[in-house]
């Protein structure tokens, strides 16, 4: 069974050719030495390979760990500052000043700028805020920014916490509609054992179906610095997978392994079974709709070629639904032509169904958004 999982190595899918958005996940044991000291030639080098993708005209989002154990060291804290939530905590909020800012000149050096975002579970969960997150990330990437991202690990408490970045890079790769993500890491891929205890153990190139290779995932990190383990990762490939991207689970050690990985294909790589279509599937089924938003002929054909929905276009809206809500599109003979999430509330679409777009700060005393529903978040059916 395993053989049927194996085929040719490459990580062409993850090249700028093939997947303009990229997210790059790097795990903690990677960024911090054993001392707690920030591993800077090695990040150097890396960046290099982040800065060529980016000339190569990739986008690239970075979900960077390494707060808590930047920060246990400064502050002097037991157990890699995960000895409590509060430890942890305290170390997050403390190191990742560090880590954000050894990113940001890293980056300089190469002319390139760099954002920080601080998200958690709620934030991509919650769909109102999910939109934010979204457009923030849509925005940067699009000036060219390169966003690093870590966990808002400093309020997040136990219950509303990922607890590890390889969730949060396949979460964040859904919110960028992104292509592809690649974990970093101290491992160098998905084995058909524990490599450490089982000399028989393979390594697995790539992983078409998750569920045929569930059981091998095993919850040690080698390193014991970060949270993520194989367990984490596969579950990451999973959420990457429904949400489209590839997700290759790849080493981070030695100097340039983006473009070590780049070259040998080295690691395990999980297909996006559908590629694009899946993202959207759950807009177009599942979801109730909360409300309808009536669309002139105009906009009819915009939608029908891939378009944002503009208010516009936008002729009368029906229902009570919430920013972030779902919601179908219809068209002049009221047949639904589309389904997706609405950037407003019903209150405040009313106000600019049919108004221009220099007219909607007026009408809604605060700075509006780009269109009533984006095509990011829309599906046509
Ligand atoms: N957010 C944590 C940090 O910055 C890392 C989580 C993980 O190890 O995946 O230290």
């Amino acid at each position: 069974m395993v053989a049927d999982l194996i085929a040719e190595r490459t990580a062409a899918p993850f090249a700028p050719a093939a997947c303009p958005r990229l997210v790059v996940k790097v795990g903690s044991a990677l960024l911090v030495d054993p001392a707690g000291a920030i591993r800077r030639e090695w990040l150097a080098s890396l960046v290099a390979d982040v800065a060529g993708r980016v000339k190569a005209g990739q986008q690239v989002a970075i979900v960077s760990s390494g707060a808590i154990a930047l920060g246990a060291r400064r502050l002097g804290l037991a157990k890699g500052g995960r000895a409590s939530l509060e430890d942890a905590q305290a170390a997050a909020a403390t190191g990742q000043i560090a880590l954000a800012g050894t990113w940001a000149s890293l980056l300089h050096d190469h002319g390139l700028t760099a954002a920080q975002m601080l998200l958690t579970l709620d934030d991509l969960e919650d769909r109102r805020r999910y939109l934010n997150a979204a457009a923030t990330l849509d925005r940067l990437l699009k000036l060219g920014v390169v966003p690093i991202i870590n966990e808002n690990d400093s309020v997040a408490t136990e219950e509303i916490r990922f607890g590890d970045n390889d969730r949060l890079a396949a979460r964040v790769a859904g919110a960028a509609m992104a292509g592809g993500v690649i974990l970093l890491s101290d491992v160098d891929g998905l084995y058909t054992a524990n490599p450490v205890t089982d000399p028989a153990a393979t390594l697995i190139p790539r992983v078409e179906h998750i569920a045929a290779i569930e059981h091998m995932a095993d919850r040690h990190s080698a390193s014991g610095m970060g949270s993520g383990g194989m367990v984490a990762k596969v579950e990451a490939a999973r959420i990457a997978v429904a949400a489209g991207a590839h997700l290759a689970i790849a080493s981070g050690h030695g100097d340039h392994a983006l473009a070590r990985f780049a070259a040998t294909g080295h690691g395990t790589i999980f297909v996006a079974a559908t590629g694009a279509p899946a993202r959207k599937a759950w807009l177009r089924g599942g979801l109730t709709a909360r409300g309808t938003i009536h669309v002139d002929a105009g906009a009819c054909a915009a939608l029908k070629e891939g378009r944002s929905l503009l208010a516009a276009g936008a002729t009368r809206v029906e229902g009570r639904f919430a920013r972030g809500d779902l919601v179908v599109l219809a068209g002049p003979d009221a047949r639904p032509i589309a389904r997706g999430l609405a950037e407003y509330g019903d209150a405040d679409a009313v106000l600019i169904v049919g108004r221009r777009s220099d007219e909607h700060e007026a009408l809604l005393g605060y700075a509006p958004r780009s269109a009533l529903v984006h095509r990011n978040h829309m599906a046509l059916l």
